[in-house]
């Protein structure tokens, strides 16, 4: 499964897996005066997944378990509290649920698990309490959660623009196997753009939020399209990379170590700091 979806349903326990992505692309331009950057991102699920149990309860409560799962919060901030909240909200629900994450998805590692664990809270919740929203819905909900989370509820691949929430399918063929090289200390999102400033000169003004150039990303589609790995490799790009190299310089191994291993492309996934290397195959990942 490579989007979010009900995988085990009983009367009071619902199951859902969601994906980790890589972005295969991720282009960033100038802030708006708000500090809000456009991206054009092209984005793609991997094998890696969040799990989501959600039981009837009669208040909100959450546990964890994984990798990682002690530095993730457990207060009202969690991504996924948030959902089963802005789905409560929303629908007009006043039943209480117990949500238990297990994480496969490195914490605070680029790979958008605390999104993945919002998409698959909003499909856990609607089946849990029967609220039975439109596919539509659920996405307008997930928007207003975080940039990341539309993609982790439509999975597959697809090409983000906007803040990267406004998403158009893109086709996929064949199967790219991926090596993650995860490290101890998460990246601050936040953090990763302001150093992507600082390296460009740039201030958020009101001229800046303008859309990102997309004809870039013709090479990319065309390897995806046919399924070429040695294309992607070659196609794969992050304007993040820099600027998280600068607050972490400890980055410039896996980056290095990947190349001499004979990666067909290397690249940091989002704002990092984990490091995707496409691999031959599952044995050269
Ligand atoms: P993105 O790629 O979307 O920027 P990320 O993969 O780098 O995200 P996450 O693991 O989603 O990072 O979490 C980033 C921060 O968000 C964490 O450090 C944590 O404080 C907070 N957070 C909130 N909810 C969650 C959650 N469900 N799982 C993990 N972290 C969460």
């Amino acid at each position: 499964m490579s989007s979010a979806g009900a995988a085990q349903v009983t009367t009071d326990r619902v199951r859902v897996r969601a994906p980790g992505k890589v972005n295969l692309s991720l282009r960033v331009g100038r802030p708006r005066a708000d500090g809000y950057h456009p991206l054009s991102t092209v984005f793609q699920a991997v094998s890696v997944y969040e799990e989501v149990v959600a039981t009837a309860a009669d208040d909100l409560t959450l546990t964890a378990q994984g990798p990682g799962a002690e530095q993730v919060p457990l207060d009202d901030t969690n991504l996924a509290v948030r959902a089963a909240r802005a789905l409560a909200r929303y629908a007009g629900v006043e039943d209480g649920v117990h949500l238990h994450l297990v994480k496969g998805v490195p914490v605070a590692g680029g790979m958008a698990g605390g999104s993945a664990d919002a998409a698959a809270t909003l499909v856990a919740c609607d089946e849990l309490w029967g609220t039975g929203l439109a596919r539509e819905e659920l996405t307008s909900l997930a928007a207003t959660l975080g940039a990341d989370v539309p993609f982790a509820l439509l999975g597959h691949t697809a090409v983000g623009t906007g803040r990267g929430d406004l998403l158009t399918p893109a086709m996929s063929r064949g199967e790219f196997c991926w090596a993650f090289a995860v490290q101890d200390e998460g990246l601050s999102t936040p953090a990763v753009f302001g150093a992507f400033d600082a390296l460009h000169g740039y201030q958020p003004q009101p001229s800046g939020g303008a859309p990102v150039e997309r004809d870039d990303e013709v090479d990319l589609m065309h390897a995806l399209r046919a399924g070429d790995p040695v294309a992607l490799g070659a196609a794969l790009h992050n304007d993040l990379e820099p600027a998280a190299v600068t607050l972490a310089p400890r980055l410039s191994r896996p980056l290095a170590v990947a190349r001499e291993a004979g990666a067909l492309g290397v690249v940091l996934s989002g704002s990092g700091p984990t490091v995707a290397a496409l691999a031959r195959s599952p044995q050269h990942a």
